[in-house]
């Protein structure tokens, strides 16, 4: 075997292996291939130019799926790959700019485009560094990108197919407008906050008759500007004389009609009277549709009051135009009164910046024929959502969907490719850029200016990343994909668009599983942020306990459908775990020395021992669950149920049992075989760590004699372990076993309970009448000796052996165990003592039953079942004092 270093470093450990991987071609798939196929496309990581813990959880998981179907014979592919994120990147890069005091207009949108590129490369190589330094098992060879070419070109086709079917249009509506990035946000990108307001009462004045007038409340007074109508209910008394009739609107000076509309009041709420600002607000505009209002922007795309209001409120930011028309009309006695006022307030997700309902050209994708499809695949569990209780929220959404606004007001992106001809107006949408106008054949073109949704983009990643719209190997081997690992706060995003766009263009389901995982927070379960200063950033986990460490503490937590609450002390602990196995490793290795192939070969055929049967058994147990559990995407149960094999079955008991017979050397074959169930047990348990904790199970498998590794050169192109068909498990051996083991705890119990020092030799004495379970026992005799340090063992067929002085009886499997106990005078008196205070508390008890009992109150008025109760109990409490009676005397 080749040297071990004596302590477990992943700093030593963990470098090179990467490259090793990579080099040897491990992480490439076959475009063409007899295996089944199996793929996972990344999902874009989000810009935030470092990877946070939520990617480390990602990497971990996508990973463990991949290495462990690609030892289990699958053709794998892990695609990698970087999306635009179009608003997300280009305000990193504006931000940026704004430190060097310049804004993107300074830069133009050339200059602008190439130092956005220039950012993205950066943060790529950091990004591809840092999971590097995970161990994913990702291809390289196919890495995309959302912006590269071929994906442009898909992108594209899309978009013109889409165009030509009359599934994308063009409209003048009210979209919600962030005034930060000046660009429509979809309904996805807006946080809606409670916020203190403030309803503000205003009067308008009848335009005929100025002493009567209309009450309206609004929380956005500077809205009034637009107005142009007062809505009431039809059945209102006390307004619907008043329909028809026009009201002056005040500061302006416009006359704007009193429409009678039933929709757009309540009869039960506030004053009957409802100002509509058909330009600025979501129900005002349905309003005005229905009566066939004007609509009057008021705003910039800065949010500052335009030429569309009276002069003096002109380039006025909008809340600065609000306390000078609340001023305004106050001063004409126009305002009635102001009302505190909680209200939902929609903010940008990106800026924090209030968000304004305006009216702009945007294009759209006509959504419902794409839905259908998208919901049916759901419900038909053509793709399976796991947990599957995320399927609900799908089909919430995706039937209440409404038509998805696609243009947005960036540079960074996709151009929407539709071109305009100056001279005839007419709209040209090809797969080539136009150079004539096809109406007119004039050449005064100009292009859209938008760019597209970043999603419209990446919704296409199952199929476009494999070279749609070519007809590649790639493509038909890998889509539909297996399975979409992402996190839940996507599902609208992402995961209904890709669904959405995978029926359309490739006529089925992009994938068959959505796994959604979990989100990681704090150990109190707060969520980490770095307001709040609770961000433990993976890269520091990595360089002080390992990138194993990390990914075995993300696997062992991330149980479905909860949280994760990572705590640095775990991934501390599972770091104990890889040293463990290298200690174990180490003394597999000193343990084997000299043991050739021939031996090994001779050491598997010859594992008939109750030990090795044993471990064997546990073995195949640890298989099913792990391979069960992944199937499943119960990571925490994967992980358990190897850690438990490791740990607590192979090193806590069967290098512990294998200790005695190695050292045995007047029985060469049981040697070999026990030598041989060490390793085969040790190189299996690797195989099943590996998805898990890659780096340290290939640096210890690597170790491994050849003959026991086979002809893999590396471990993450080792077979996955399935249970070995040349072992046949005896049922009865393991059950003799776990006779022997259950026997060696209760000894150690009895030890540890009685505080017997470990250098003490005991006396124990099992008696069995089941004379098949003693020949077990008999059988592991020596075991029994060895773990627990007897002096001496005996068996008896009679029920129950005599005790000696200070003995310990226990029952164990129904044996009768009797450990003898030699008592130095400090541990008498310790054990006197203890049972005088056992015999205290029995006599207390005793008494205090007694006392209930001769109370002729109780005994004549508790129900005859409480009293039979308290009779039982005292019975038992004497029976108690009595048998420590018995043992006290024994110590005199
Ligand atoms: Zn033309």
């Amino acid at each position: 075997m080749s040297g071990l270093a004596s302590h477990y470093d992943p700093k030593e450990v963990e470098p090179g292996l990467d490259e090793a991987w990579e080099t040897g071609g491990y992480y490439r798939a076959e475009s063409v291939s007899e295996k089944p196929a199996y793929c996972i496309c990344i999902p874009p990581p989000n810009v935030t130019g470092v990877l946070h813990m939520g990617h480390a959880l990602v990497c971990t998981i996508q990973d463990i799926l991949t290495r462990y179907k690609r030892m289990d014979g699958y053709n794998t592919l892990w695609l990698p790959g970087t999306d635009h994120a179009g608003i997300a990147t280009q305000m990193v890069v504006e931000r940026e700019l704004a430190t060097e005091g310049k804004s993107r207009f300074d830069l133009g949108r050339e200059k602008f485009l190439e130092r956005t590129f220039e950012w993205k490369e950066t943060y790529r190589d950091r990004i591809v560094n840092q999971m590097r330094r995970l161990g994913v098992s990702v291809d390289w060879s196919r890495e995309r990108f959302t912006l590269d070419e071929g994906y442009c070109e898909a992108v594209r086709t899309v978009f013109v197919q889409l165009y030509k079917e009359g599934l994308i249009y063009k409209d003048h509506r009210l979209v919600n407008w962030s005034p930060g990035i000046q660009t429509v946000l979809s309904d996805l990108e807006i946080d809606y906050k409670e916020m203190n307001g403030h309803l503000w009462y205003m009067r308008y004045p009848l335009a005929d008759d100025p002493d009567v007038y209309v009450t309206v409340a609004t929380t956005r007074p500077e809205t009034m500007l637009g107005d142009t109508a007062v809505a009431v209910h039809p059945e209102d008394p006390r307004h619907k004389d008043l329909i028809g009739r026009d009201v002056l609107l005040p500061l302006v000076g416009r006359r704007i009609p009193i429409i009678g509309d039933d929709v757009a009041v309540d009869l039960e709420f506030g004053t009957g009277a409802v100002k509509i600002t058909p330009a600025h607000d979501f129900n005002d505009f349905e309003t005005g549709k229905r009566n066939d209002l004007e609509k009057i922007s008021i705003l910039t795309d800065e949010a500052s009051l335009n030429d569309n209001v009276p002069e003096e409120y002109r380039g006025l930011d909008r809340l600065e135009a609000r306390k000078k028309i609340v001023a305004d009309l106050d001063a004409l006695g126009l305002l009635e009164k102001v009302e505190d006022h909680v209200h939902s307030v929609g903010h940008c997700q990106r800026t924090g910046i209030v968000v304004e309902p305006m009216l702009s050209d945007q294009w759209f994708v006509r959504i419902q024929p794409l839905a259908e499809p998208a919901i049916d695949a759901v419900r038909t569990k053509d793709i399976r959502f796991v947990p599957e209780t995320w399927e609900k929220t799908y089909f919430n959404w995706m039937e209440n969907i409404r038509d998805w606004c696609i243009s947005r007001q960036l540079w960074w992106g996709h151009r929407i490719p539709v071109w305009y001809c100056r001279d005839c107006g007419a709209e040209i949408c090809e797969m080539t850029d136009p150079t004539t106008c096809s109406s007119c054949e004039g050449t005064n073109l100009q292009q859209d200016r938008d760019v597209l949704d970043t999603w419209f983009s990446s919704g296409l990643w199952p199929f476009a990343t494999l070279g749609w719209p070519e007809e590649t190997d790639d493509l038909k081997t890998f889509y539909p994909n297996t399975v979409m690992e992402t996190g839940f706060d996507i599902i609208f995003f992402w995961v209904a668009r890709m669904i959405m766009m995978g029926h359309k263009f490739m006529g089925e389901s992009p994938f068959s599983d959505v796994y959604l995982h979990a989100m990681v927070r704090d150990e109190h379960g707060e969520k980490m942020s770095k307001t709040k200063g609770n961000v433990i950033d993976p890269l520091d986990v990595v360089d002080e306990h390992g990138a194993d460490a990390l990914r075995f503490t993300l696997a062992m937590m991330a149980g479905q459908g909860r949280d994760i609450k990572l705590n640095v002390s775990r991934v501390e602990g599972y770091r104990n775990f890889c040293n463990k196995l290298w200690n174990a490793t180490r003394f597999v290795a000193m343990s084997t020395e000299g043991l050739d192939e021939e031996g090994y070969q001779r050491g598997l055929k010859a594992m008939d021992g109750h030990a090795e049967q044993w471990i064997l058994h546990e073995l195949d147990t640890c298989i099913e669950a792990s391979h069960a559990a992944l199937e499943d995407y119960r990571f925490n149960d994967a992980a358990s149920a190897t850690y438990q094999f490791a740990w607590h079955v192979f090193c806590d008991w069967y290098v512990e049992l294998a200790k005695h017979p190695l050292r045995n050397d007047d029985d060469p074959a049981g040697k070999e075989a026990v030598q041989a169930a060490l390793l085969y047990s040790l190189e299996t348990m690797l195989r099943l760590l590996h998805p898990m904790m890659p780096h340290v199970t290939e640096r210890l498998w690597g170790s491994l004699p050849d003959f026991v590794r086979g002809n893999h050169p590396m471990l993450i192109v080792a077979d996955w372990p399935h249970r070995d068909a040349r072992f046949t498990v005896d049922q009865s051996a393991v059950q003799a076993q776990e006779h022997v083991n259950a026997m060696i705890s209760a000894i150690r119990n009895v030890r540890a309970e009685r505080q017997v020092s470990h250098k003490t030799q005991l006396v124990a004495t099992i008696s069995c009448q089941d004379s098949a379970m003693r020949a077990g026992l008999e059988a592991g005799a020596d075991q029994i000796r060895a773990l627990c340090r007897l002096a001496e063992l005996h068996f008896d067929s009679s029920e129950q052996a005599e005790p000696t002085d200070g003995a310990a009886l226990s029952l164990v499997d129904g044996a009768q165990l009797l450990v003898e106990i030699p008592l130095d005078e400090q541990g008498k008196n310790e054990e006197q003592a203890r049972l005088d205070k056992e015999i205290s508390r029995c006599e207390d008890t005793v008494s205090h039953i007694q006392r209930k009992l001769n109370n002729p109150n109780f005994v004549d008025r508790a129900p005859d079942a409480v009293v039979e109760r308290e009779r039982a109990r005292l019975e038992a409490a004497l029976e108690e004092l009595s048998t420590y009676q018995q043992q006290r005397s024994q110590l005199d």
